[in-house]
């Protein structure tokens, strides 16, 4: 699931980069509003965390121009502890939480994964799919007969990403969007060598080869 971590303090950027990739993301990060701008518009960004006080403009002003853009994705801004008007402003301006620095990273995390439930039109943190269950808390998946897979940080996304709309069909492309940032260069096979791994996990009929368009994942197992 890629994100959009948009923060200029670059000791914090780091820090929560590393955080939020250990938690399943695949970060893209902006230093700036005008990068901020440019990869909301061209990346296929699934939720963005949003820092107001940048160099070179207000957030407000990159998140009221990503939603005049009919850009929609979860957006989660960081304000200044104790400022009121940053938050209302925030809302208003179309974010779907906020945080107050400083913060703790696991609280950034739960409300990040409850912006994305409510984006995706869930209440629980289990994705279902199949007769499988995907645990985003644990990153752990459940199988039919109750036991359960601890997943590597590149399995899981993949599988989040296949198991969030069984049925529809990924691009290789699309899949490696999801789970490597820009600036990562994987080899053409890696998503292939994975859909092997997850096979062996979820049994060969889990996941669905559609010959030159990808794969999906097969809500009938
Ligand atoms: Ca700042």
């Amino acid at each position: 699931m890629r994100l959009l971590l948009v923060e200029d303090d670059h000791l914090l950027a780091e820090s929560l980069a590393s955080q939020l990739k250990k938690a399943g993301f695949s970060v893209e990060e902006a230093r700036t509003a005008k990068e901020a701008l440019t990869l909301g518009q061209q990346e296929d960004i699934q939720a963005a965390v949003l820092d107001l006080g940048l160099p070179d403009g207000n957030g407000l002003d990159v998140l009221l121009q990503w939603r005049k853009k009919q850009l929609e994705f979860p957006v989660l801004i960081l304000t200044a502890r104790g400022n009121w008007q940053d938050k209302v402003n925030g809302l208003k301006a179309g974010a779907d939480d906020y945080l107050a620095k400083p913060f703790q990273t696991e609280e950034l995390l739960a409300r990040l994964n409850a912006v994305l439930r409510r984006s995706q039109g869930r209440s629980q943190s289990l994705i279902k799919a199949g007769h499988f269950e995907l645990d985003e808390n644990r990153q752990v998946l459940k199988q039919r007969d109750g036991s359960e897979v601890s997943l590597t940080g590149t399995e899981y996304r993949l599988l989040h990403c296949l198991m969030s709309r069984p049925g529809q069909i990924f691009s290789k492309e699309q899949l490696k969007d999801q789970l490597y940032s820009l600036n990562e260069s994987p080899g053409d096979n890696v998503i292939e060598a994975y859909i092997l791994r997850l096979r062996k996990i979820l049994g060969s009929q889990a996941i669905l080869t559609r010959r030159g368009q990808g794969y999906s994942f097969n809500h009938e197992v």
